[in-house]
């Protein structure tokens, strides 16, 4: 009878990882077919099995989560790194060169350098990136509020039109947008147009910031700093290029450069920086600030418990009460908390996912019970707890890191 694993052993020894992917890369030689990154991507969430179906063409489908990184134990898959880019900007005078930081990372960071899951390291992050070179250094939780406003304004438009489609999703995961487009295209009229909180952010930066400080846009270098490896992917998106209309320059890219929380302690440690040693450092001015809502943005349910607060502002003009998201976890389908909230006339049941593999037992749960009605909103994020559980986040204590 065969194993569990060896179920996974007939599968060829990769992930669909092809030579074109942008955000993970797969090196045969130091692959020892233990079929972890195998049953990551098939089991936790339900790419690789799907990939095999006629349906898909047999194509290569990675969604780009970067789960099969984060759980090669031997280095055979990894985050294609574009710190060697990052790091000829900074020697160019003629770049600026901004990095911004996603929220997941300051909670992250800390791990690769020996200290207790979850430990804030904020201001150590931010003088890292520093004396690494970056010229300004933002918070993306500034972009993240940008997010929630323009999010909440469409829910509500939403719930108030005849026409627009409703459950609303979020579309501030790169990895469930791509899993969406691939597996689920009915549903793209129900993703919310609302771009990432990093797009949001480094639009601002090439445009607004621009002209703000007399700096050209495209001598400007975004760098994001992110626990997500499908970031990788999302920059590179053909609509992305805001900026670029903006200034009338073809070929500005909003976001040049992404990294991930892996990447960046990777960095630390070759430049043999001494993260204990770090003084805290605040962000700079302008886009350094941010709600508390921004900052929820990293733990699975943020998104829609600070999209949820703002529409409930929006529309009764005061602000939403202490107590005002009671999710409740669903027994059995971990990943999947259910709540209704009311305001208004509003009764909106919404539930929050975290994990691809539960994304489709949820939606084919639907689709079967022809039951999108019964939510408002939904919020999905790819990886399992969301992007505290990225695939760029630490995984071990880095050996070159001191
Ligand atoms: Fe990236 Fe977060 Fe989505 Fe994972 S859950 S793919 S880290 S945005």
């Amino acid at each position: 009878m065969p194993t569990f694993t060896s179920r996974f052993r007939e599968i060829p020894r990769r992930v669909p990882i092809d030579e074109h992917n942008i955000a993970v890369q797969f090196d045969e030689s130091k692959c020892k077919n233990c079929t972890l990154c195998r049953r990551t991507c098939a089991n936790e969430m339900t790419v690789l099995d799907h990939y095999y179906l006629p349906s898909t063409g047999d194509m290569p489908m990675c969604v780009h989560c970067g789960q099969c990184a984060a759980v090669c134990p031997f280095g055979a898959i990894t985050e294609v790194s574009e710190i060697e880019k990052v790091k000829a900007a900074i020697k160019n005078p003629e770049k600026v060169v901004i990095f911004q930081t996603a929220p997941a990372v300051r909670v992250g960071l800390g791990e690769a350098f020996g200290k207790p899951f979850g430990t804030f390291v904020e201001g150590k992050m931010v003088a890292a990136l520093r004396a690494l070179g970056g010229n300004y250094v933002f918070d993306t939780n500034f972009g993240a509020d940008l997010t929630i406003m323009e999010e909440a304004t469409e829910l509500l438009n939403r719930l108030q039109s005849e026409e627009a489609p409703i459950p609303q999703f979020t579309s501030c995961c790169p990895g469930w947008v791509e899993f969406a487009e691939i597996f689920y295209p009915d549903l793209i009229p129900h993703l919310s147009t609302t771009k990432s909180p990093i797009s949001i952010l480094s639009t601002i930066i090439k445009t607004y910031f621009a002209k703000m400080k007399d700096i050209e846009a495209e001598n400007i270098v975004n760098v994001c700093v992110t626990p997500c490896t499908a970031k990788k992917s999302e920059i590179r998106r053909p609509e992305l290029k805001a900026s670029s209309q903006y200034w009338d320059i073809p070929g500005i890219r909003d976001t040049d450069y992404c990294i991930t929380t892996r990447e960046l302690a990777r960095w630390m440690g070759e430049e043999g920086i001494d993260f204990d040693a770090l003084a805290d450092s605040p962000f700079d001015d302008v886009f350094g600030q941010a709600s508390g809502g921004g900052i929820i943005f990293g733990n699975t349910g943020g998104v829609m418990e600070a999209a949820l607060r703002t529409a409930y502002y929006m529309f009764t003009g005061r602000k939403a009460p202490a107590i005002f998201l009671p999710f409740e976890p669903v027994r059995g389908l971990d990943g999947v908390k259910k709540a209704t909230v009311t305001f208004g006339h509003f009764v909106i049941h919404v539930a929050a996912i975290s994990g691809l593999a539960n994304a489709r037992a949820f939606i084919d749960d639907l689709i079967a019970r022809n039951a999108f009605e019964d939510y408002s909103f939904i919020e999905v994020m790819a990886c399992p707890g969301g992007c505290i559980g990225g695939g760029g986040q630490p995984k071990m204590k880095l050996p070159q890191v001191k």
